[in-house]
Order: C-alpha cells, then structure tokens, then sequence
C-alpha cells in the first residue's frame, strides 16, 4: 500500500444540478491531483458564480415564458368557457 495519506482521491462535486439524484450524491470519479474536483466538475466549482448569474437570467427568462403561458392558457380557458369551440 503506498496511499498511506488522508488526501481525497475522488471528486467532491455533490450534484446539485438536474440530472443528480441522492442515489449518487457525489460525483466520486477520481479526482485531479491535489485538487479535490475531477476534471469533469473543477471548472464548475470555480466557475459557480458566473454560472450561477446566467442561471438567474435564464429563470428570469423561464418565468417571463412561463407568465405568458399561463396567461394564454387562461385566455383559452376563457374562451372554453364562453362555449367556443377551439378544435
Ligand atoms: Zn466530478
């Protein structure tokens, strides 16, 4: 046995991002050398604020969408209602 240390030998990431479930809590591939993050994930953790900013934007975005949506559904629940015929 020459790994007689305490240095983290697989990534830390813990998916926090859609497609992580708790059955995998943590990303666990093996991580870079002195760096507690595989390659896959180390640009992430040190890039989470700028990452995290275009998130906000696009939730912005998403929730507009979604205001617009929902307001067209209301519109032809309306319609419905009043006995039009949309089909
Ligand atoms: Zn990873």
């Amino acid at each position: 046995m020459t790994h007689t240390d305490a240095q983290v030998t697989t990534c830390q990431y813990i998916g926090t991002e859609l497609g992580y479930t708790r059955l995998q809590p943590t990303c666990s591939s093996p991580s870079l050398a002195g760096r507690s993050y595989c390659a896959e994930h180390i640009h992430l953790v040190y890039q989470k604020g700028t990452a995290r900013a275009r998130r906000k934007k696009d939730e912005r975005r998403a929730s507009a969408i979604w205001d617009l949506e929902s307001a067209f559904n209301e519109a032809v629940e309306e319609l419905i209602n009043e006995g039009f015929d949309l089909t």
